[in-house]
């Protein structure tokens, strides 16, 4: 069974290649970085070095994601030089640690995801991010990873959705990756950089309407064929 720091880590990953910050950022354990005979964070339980995309985040943009990510672990972050970040555990999950024998409805009473859950809704203005409806507003783990708890996953991974939209997305989501099944992982890179890096460079809705112009033209698609 994975400890919290692989678990952390692993989400990290998933946030920076996400966020396509993963070119620029290395992740060192910490028997790697004190192989480095560096000044700084030798105590720490791994250590992060960016001089790119993710150091301009900590440094001067809106690093509120990722510090709630790491915290949700117990951990907390330092800055060794400008552009290395130690990460330590403050052992506050300790006091969970029979949480395995907890079913999932239980845990969603958990203080630690009530927090998340407000955060989730606050970020989308109390409305629901699919309709705009603003009653009876839930939020949805758009995945599922074995091992996390809830409250656990980045904020992005995380949707606002009312009740009838979220039932909806449930199915959706099911029927999506049942397809899946059909593509080779190479092609399910392709649609993830059409999708993900079409909507980070350009207007979404311009990427949605090229994806719907897709659709309509299966039909001719269809009759070329026959
Ligand atoms: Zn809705």
């Amino acid at each position: 069974m994975k400890g919290q720091k692989e678990k952390l880590i692993e989400s990290i990953n998933l946030y920076l290649r996400k966020n396509k910050l993963d070119n620029d950022t290395k992740i060192y354990s910490i028997e790697q970085w004190r192989e480095r005979n560096e000044e700084h964070l030798n105590d720490s339980d791994f250590v992060i070095v960016s001089e790119g995309g993710l150091n301009f985040i900590l440094n001067y943009g809106d690093s509120d994601e990722f510090d709630e990510l790491i915290e949700s672990f117990g951990y907390y972050m330092e800055m060794g030089h400008s552009w290395s970040y130690g990460f330590y555990f403050d052992g506050v999950t300790k006091e969970n640690k029979n949480l395995g024998n907890i079913n999932y409805f239980e845990k969603l009473k958990d203080e630690r995801w009530i927090l998340k859950r407000n955060k989730v809704r606050v970020k989308a203005n109390f409305e629901c991010q699919d309709c705009g409806n603003t009653s009876n507003l839930e939020v949805h783990h758009c995945y599922y990873k074995y091992g996390l708890e809830p409250w656990q996953y980045p904020i992005d991974a995380l949707r606002c959705l009312c009740s009838k939209c979220h039932e909806e997305r449930g199915i959706v989501e099911m029927e999506l990756r049942a397809r899946m099944a059909d593509l080779k992982t190479q092609d399910l890179k392709i649609i993830s950089e059409l999708l993900y890096g079409g909507i980070n460079y350009y207007p979404q809705n311009k990427v949605l309407d090229l994806i719907q112009y897709l659709k309509l033209s299966i039909d001719a698609l269809k009759t070329e064929q026959q």
